[in-house]
């Protein structure tokens, strides 16, 4: 009775036929978009409203050909994006895909395994836990160790100091603060460059964000002596320093806490280390860069976020501990429903335990494969390429008579000031507007794209060199364009 499908389901030779017919098409319109990149201007002029007017269509109840369709990606979608692929796009830490990860996260999706339980990810499963031990052994973390991929870097550090939450104080989970001895004590210290997602963490965990407690900088860096005066006066007046966040690649200017120092600090006084890798974990990996994270493997969670440094599509993050018995304590749930087997087992590893996230993507795959395609030495090489160019981009800045670099660069994130000769002795807020005025007049142009950012107070205008392409040709060719763009406005 039920020999034929009805017609709105297609047998699995359609859905088959389908794909490849729509996918050859589409793969090499992707293809040509990724040749032809440079060829189109890197952001769109219009406005938020104006594109919200394009996409005002009811729910259609009725579908039409996907040729149709994919045109409309193309022509509407496509057209007005943002284009991180390009080489004159240098703004926030997005990177331009690798082609094999592009490719995997294709197929992530065809396979659809749910890295939740392993009987639902039986293959997928132990690649991610492949993947997460090449990650353990590139930071030196011990046997000990292990992980998840997660969303990305907010949900690594939710997950590291969860962790690190129930380490200090057991049955938390359970109790509530409210509930667990001396928990409402509880105080977090970051320097006053950490992530946002850091000092949320506080708020998601019901500490309130006023038990995140700054620890004093020199030169955009957390400093040690700070830190252990910091503890110590914490102390003093009664509170526990749960865990202390440090940054490895901070986000507005890509500079390197001194985790070693700051794990010294931290061994001595009894509290957990978190690392905010995010952005910098990625450096161990080359051998000339990996001291900007010397110390990382003494830590005691690590996040670190291969859609940053690694050049995979979003969402890959990933959080490591260097004692998993920690990751099984931070989330204790029971869900017979779905987690059958106890820890231990040797029969499953259900991923779903380390995180807060249920069904997942099998994201591990892009790795896995671009790792064993490009090898990590490859990875190591497209950095170092990506920090080269701004060093030279610094060297720019330097030289000329109206740029100012604010800082020296560590990595691939460079902070600076365009300052022509028509505003000397201008006010402060004047020469602030200007920065301003100029990124939003350059971004619109579409030749490039570069963020903004306020240091010690002052308006700064700031890139990220995520793209490996990005050469001298590109920076000479921002430099000139603000330049031009600078007297556009000073004209009036
Ligand atoms: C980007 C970044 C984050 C946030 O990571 P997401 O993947 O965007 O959630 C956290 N910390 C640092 C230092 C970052 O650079």
């Amino acid at each position: 009775m039920y020999s034929t499908l009805p017609d709105a389901v297609a047998t699995a030779a359609a859905d088959a036929e389908s794909l490849r017919s729509a996918g050859h098409a589409l793969i090499d319109r992707m293809a040509d978009y990724l040749a032809g990149i440079e060829s189109r201007p890197v952001s769109t002029p219009l406005s938020p409203a104006a594109i919200q007017a394009r996409f005002d269509q009811p729910l259609p109840r009725e579908g039409r050909p996907a040729d149709e369709v994919w045109n409309e990606v193309w022509r509407d979608v496509v057209s007005d994006a943002i284009h991180v692929n390009h080489p004159m796009y240098m703004g926030h830490q997005v990177a331009p895909p690798l082609p094999h990860a592009v490719l995997a996260d294709t197929m992530v999706s065809l396979l659809n395994q749910s890295l939740a339980v392993w009987e639902m990810s039986p293959t997928a499963t132990m690649v991610e836990a492949r993947v997460v031990r090449w990650l353990a052994d590139a930071i030196g973390f011990p046997e000990s160790a292990d992980g998840t991929l997660v969303s990305g870097g907010s949900v690594a550090n939710l997950t590291g100091l969860l962790a690190a939450r129930e380490a200090r104080f057991p049955g938390c989970w359970r109790d509530g603060i409210a509930r667990t001895a001396e928990a409402e004590r509880a105080c977090l210290l970051v320097s006053g460059h950490s992530h946002y997602s850091v000092e949320r963490t506080a708020g998601l965990m019901g500490l309130g964000s006023d038990a995140v407690i700054g620890v004093g900088e020199r030169d955009g860096r957390m400093c040690p002596e700070s830190l252990a005066e910091t503890i110590e006066r914490v102390r003093g007046e009664g509170r526990i320093p749960f865990a202390v966040s440090a940054t490895a690649g901070s986000t507005a200017m890509g500079l390197f806490d001194p985790l070693d120092r700051i794990a010294d600090v931290c061994e001595a006084a009894g509290v957990w280390l978190h690392v905010d890798g995010a952005h910098g974990a990625s450096y161990a990996l080359s051998e000339s860069m990996r001291g900007l994270v010397h110390g990382i493997g003494r830590a005691d969670s690590v996040a670190w976020d291969p859609h940053k440094m690694l050049f995979m599509p979003m969402s890959t993050g990933a959080v490591l501990v260097r004692d998993r018995r920690h990751l099984d304590a931070a989330f204790q749930q029971k869900a017979p429903y779905l987690f059958h087997a106890r820890p231990g087992e040797d029969r499953c590893r259900d991923a779903g335990r380390m995180t807060l996230q249920c069904s997942r993507r099998f994201d591990a795959l892009k790795l896995w494969v671009c790792l064993q395609h490009y090898g990590a030495d490859h990875f190591a090489a497209l950095l170092e390429r990506t920090a080269e160019t701004t060093a030279s981009l610094h060297a720019k800045l330097a030289d000329a008579d109206d740029y100012e670099p604010s800082h020296a660069p560590e990595s691939n994130i460079l902070c600076f000031r365009h300052l022509p000769a028509a505003l000397e002795g201008r006010p402060d807020e004047e020469v602030d507007a200007f920065q301003a005025e100029l990124r939003s007049r350059y971004n619109a142009s579409g030749i490039g794209w570069i963020t903004l950012t306020v240091l010690n107070g002052r308006r700064t205008l700031r890139v990220t060199l995520m793209n490996p392409r990005t050469a001298d040709e590109h920076l000479d060719r921002m430099l000139d364009s603000l330049r031009m763009i600078g007297r556009e406005i000073l004209a009036g």
